[in-house]
């Protein structure tokens, strides 16, 4: 086994050190680009508002790697932490800090695993790109998607990227995530005429006309999946309506519903088929759409293959594909580049008190995203 020149152990803890609550990034950039410069990558921040950008590149044409990043962090929280948040400790085999699952480790082992592989194949055939983002926990748009209109007009889009969010759930290795579920939240208002309930010619009851409308929602088979993801599923989450008196039909009934959903569906599409089945049974309503996600999914199967080759040439794990969880940068990165899945550490404690991650972990993570570099860009060397 190699050792990488940047011990990405070192790395990660003048990271997380680093006081980087969203949208600052406390310096931790300007690491990153020293460290980058000093291997021969070109540095360049893409700032907006607070928040700032790192674009660094190495290399030229194609085949181009992304690796992607964000350096910020929830605020750590109430009482509880075993040792201050920003101050890395290693305790019995773990090292404690905010940010050492999400993702301040996977920062640095990427980028310690790039500026090694540059610095042991300086003249491999393509390019090496990463993205540093001190805004993805907060609304993001100065961020990633910022980042990527200045890109977009004027950068080749990325082959391959690996987001190195926390992807696995209970061993590094175990999961490579490569797509998201959409998610979509409707508030529905069906209006009626408000009045004495011993008068029924006189009112229009929202709840009655609501509630066949709400049979057919819930029992809608929307799809039946879209391997890998789950079929798209329809939940309600509030019903209100009533006065309180038990002598007054309401004037309105108000339900909000959410739904998750896979590539099949856009949200517009959703939103028509729902505002068709509403006009079936109701006649005055409104609804008021927001789309908190939209999906995301890489098709092609070549680069998570050769990701989970180099897991297990690494680890000897052979990962599962998995589309669950929530959000990330992923979903603006698809829509620049084809091939896109999120790989990193075990996710059970983002964004709690007390986060940690095994310290041996670290240096295995930085061999992996070494090794699929050298999957993607020596491949015809060795024959593989
Ligand atoms: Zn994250």
């Amino acid at each position: 086994m190699f050792s990488m020149q940047q011990d990405p152990l070192e790395l990660t803890k003048k990271i997380i050190a680093c006081e980087s609550v969203t949208p600052s990034d406390a310096g931790s950039l300007k690491i990153f680009a020293d460290l980058l410069s000093q291997h021969g990558f070109s540095c360049e921040e893409i700032n907006r508002g607070q928040t700032k950008n790192l674009w660094a590149k190495y290399g030229s044409g194609a085949p181009v790697f992304l690796f992607a990043g964000h350096v910020d962090v929830v605020p750590p929280g109430a009482d509880g932490w075993k040792f201050p948040p920003f101050v890395p400790t290693e305790d019995e085999g773990f090292l404690y800090g905010r940010g050492a699952q999400d993702m301040k480790t996977s920062d640095a082992c990427f980028a310690a695993a790039a500026c090694e592989f540059v610095s042991k194949h300086p003249q491999f055939k393509g390019t090496i790109v990463l993205l540093l983002t001190s805004d993805e926990e907060g609304d993001g748009k100065d961020g990633t998607q910022y980042a990527l209109q200045v890109l977009s007009d004027r950068e080749v889009a990325p082959d391959f990227c690996i987001v190195g969010e926390p992807s696995c759930t209970r061993l590094l290795g175990d999961t490579i995530k490569n797509g998201r579920r959409g998610s979509l939240n409707g508030k529905l208002t069906v209006r009626g005429i408000q009045g004495h309930v011993a008068y029924p010619k006189k009112v229009r009851n929202p709840i009655h006309s609501a509630a066949p409308l709400l049979a057919e929602l819930s029992q809608t088979v929307w799809d039946e999946g879209l391997p890998p993801f789950p079929a798209t599923s329809f939940q309600i989450s509030n019903i209100h309506a009533g006065t309180g008196a038990v002598n007054v039909v309401p004037g309105e009934c108000v339900i909000t519903f959410n739904i998750r959903y896979n590539p099949k569906h856009t949200a517009a599409s959703l939103e028509k088929q729902i505002e068709d089945m509403c006009r079936k049974y109701v006649w005055d309503f409104k609804i008021e759409w927001q789309e908190s996600a939209s999906p995301f999914f890489s098709e092609k199967p070549f680069f998570r293959n050769e990701l989970a080759e180099a897991i297990k040439d690494v680890t000897g794990i052979k990962p599962e594909f998995s589309t669950s969880g929530g959000t990330s940068d992923g979903r603006f990165i698809r829509q620049w580049c084809p091939e896109v899945v999120e790989f990193g550490p075990v996710n059970d404690r983002i964004h709690k008190v007390n986060e940690r991650i095994p310290t041996k972990d670290i240096a295995c993570l930085s061999k992996i995203y070494y090794r699929i570099l050298e999957r993607i860009f020596l491949s015809e060397h060795d024959g593989n």
